[in-house]
């Protein structure tokens, strides 16, 4: 399965009760970054664009920001003669180790310059626990510790969550489906994330996932307000 074989949701008008939640765009993930997604930079006017389409018809816009310590336990460097991306599975990290990245307050780990972040309520920040990552942004990856993003966006009444960002295969993936599971209505648009693709074949698994978990998909063209 790939990204153009997703049932596209057509004519999406947008409520006071939905949230748009943007992931992880970040330098670090950026097509030059220390962890490159390809086309990464290509999504960002697309977002900024429905940043302005949200805003004063649903107000909340959220940003995530992956975050580590130095010598993350999810980085290749902090386990001896490991590469990056070489498979591995401890409790909250893996399956694959990642190089060093979005290292909290680098340059790596800032907004892509062209973000407009201005119009953001909220800055999740995750992965900041040294020995457990964060793919979601909902739940850390112990499968247990939660960001406070379900508590907050249900505090303010939203029941529908808008996703897009990087990477689709990762942290987009997962935080859509904590989404649902925690009861929220995940909407993922397509056009507007792009994914790592490592290990082979992870492209059509999370989509197949997605899918069958009753996500709906749809492209920033489908959106009205
Ligand atoms: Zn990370």
């Amino acid at each position: 399965m790939k990204p153009s074989d997703v049932r596209i949701t057509k004519d999406i008008g947008i409520h006071s009760n939905d949230a748009l939640i943007i992931i992880d765009v970040q330098n670090d993930f950026m097509p030059h970054g220390a962890l490159p997604v390809a086309e990464g930079d290509l999504i960002v006017p697309g977002i900024n664009q429905l940043v302005v389409k949200f805003y004063g018809v649903a107000s909340s816009v959220i940003l995530t920001q992956d975050w580590h310590t130095p010598n993350h336990h999810s980085f290749a460097s902090a386990h001896k003669g490991k590469k990056p991306y070489a498979p591995y599975s401890a409790e909250g990290i893996g399956p694959i180790l990642w190089p060093d990245h979005c290292v909290r307050g680098t340059a790596g780990a800032d907004f892509h310059p062209e973000l407009d972040t201005k119009l953001a309520r909220l800055i999740i920040r995750k992965g900041t626990n040294p020995k457990i990552d964060s793919y979601s942004a909902f739940i850390e990856n112990d499968k247990k510790t939660e960001t406070g993003l379900s508590g907050y966006l249900r505090t303010i009444g939203i029941k529908r969550i808008f996703l897009c960002g990087l990477a689709l295969d990762y942290c987009v993936f997962y935080s859509a489906m904590d989404g649902k599971k925690l009861g929220f209505d995940p909407v993922l648009l397509i056009d507007l994330t792009r994914p790592v693709g490592t290990p082979e074949g992870i492209v059509s698994r999370v989509l197949e996932e997605m899918t069958a978990a009753d996500i709906a998909f749809t492209n920033a063209n489908q959106i009205r307000r």
